[in-house]
């Protein structure tokens, strides 16, 4: 099977996943998938599970990267904060939809390698390395934030960086095993909250949050 073809699959599993919205669908339909995966993994590039990107990190199944995308609502020209970058994947497609993308991680051996990789590709995506508990201040507030490891809450700096009637996606819930992907929209002070089911992520790491983590 040749890579178009386990593209198309991937498309055609999204929608019997409900995944509807034909922007996100395009968005992942223009990614090559294949080329944010190491080597050894690009006959499986385009399966429904996670791969592992070295570091113990992963990028995310294809499912759960749609499904993040839809929930952040994004219009092209809107400003989107990455937590997370790992290979670059999930910026890529958020590019894709036209939104224009800050995006970070903490491992600098990640953080260099997906900043070439976008670059080689084409994307006009912002990288930076850091601990993303502090977001990216600058260029806020951001019309949606995403936040691609766990954290047991949801950082702070984060909120204030969200414009008002940003939506920020986050998994929420212990740094192993399962938790909860959670959708929060910010309407003036208020804040909604959504859950949108049961995710496994690998941990959000930072100073922060040392004296909370086990
Ligand atoms: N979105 C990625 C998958 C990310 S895996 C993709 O599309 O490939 C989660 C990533 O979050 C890892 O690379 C990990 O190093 C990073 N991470 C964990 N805690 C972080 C923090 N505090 N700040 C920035 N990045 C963090």
């Amino acid at each position: 099977m040749d890579e178009q073809e386990a593209q198309a699959r991937m498309i055609a599993l999204l929608k019997e996943q409900g995944i509807t919205n034909p922007r996100v669908l395009q968005a992942m339909a223009a990614v090559p998938r294949h080329l944010f995966v190491p080597e050894g993994y690009v006959e499986v590039a385009y399966g429904d599970f996670a791969l592992p990107i070295g570091h113990r990190q992963t990028i995310s199944q294809p499912y759960i990267v749609a499904l993040m995308t839809e929930a952040l609502e994004i219009s092209p020209g809107d400003r989107v904060l990455e937590i997370g970058t790992g290979s670059g994947y999930q910026a890529a497609v958020l590019a894709e939809l036209g939104a224009d993308v800050y995006t970070v991680e903490r491992i600098s051996a990640l953080y260099e390698e997906a900043k070439a990789r976008l670059q080689a590709l084409g994307y006009q995506v912002h990288c930076k390395q850091g601990d993303g508990y502090e977001g990216w201040p600058e260029f806020a507030p951001y019309h949606g934030i995403i936040v691609t490891a766990a954290a047991p809450e949801v950082p702070s700096p984060l909120l204030e960086q969200l414009a008002d009637g940003g939506r920020l996606v986050i998994p929420l819930g212990a740094g192993y095993g399962y938790q909860n992907l959670w959708k929060i929209v910010k309407e003036g002070e208020r804040l909604h909250k959504m859950n949108l089911g049961s995710v496994a992520f690998v941990p959000f790491v930072s100073r922060q949050l040392r004296h909370r983590q086990s």
